[in-house]
């Protein structure tokens, strides 16, 4: 007979730890997750989309021209 405590099912649904903001999606980067930390500080999710729109975001558009 399994008797539930409902004082360990809290403890296993406890929240993970949120390291930062992605500067690309701009949803929370929690523990667990991979993350590129930038040296001034900004956190981007290691993840392809998140990558690409913190660099068309923050990034400035170049064109040479010749
Ligand atoms: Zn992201």
């Amino acid at each position: 007979m399994a008797v539930e405590n409902p004082m360990t099912l809290n403890v296993k649904w406890e929240e993970p730890r949120v390291i930062g903001e992605c500067a690309g999606c701009l949803s929370d980067i929690v523990e667990g997750e991979g993350y590129i930390e930038f040296p001034d500080g900004l956190l981007v999710h290691y993840d392809r989309s998140c990558a690409m729109t913190f660099c068309l975001e923050y990034g400035e558009l170049k064109h040479y021209d010749l």
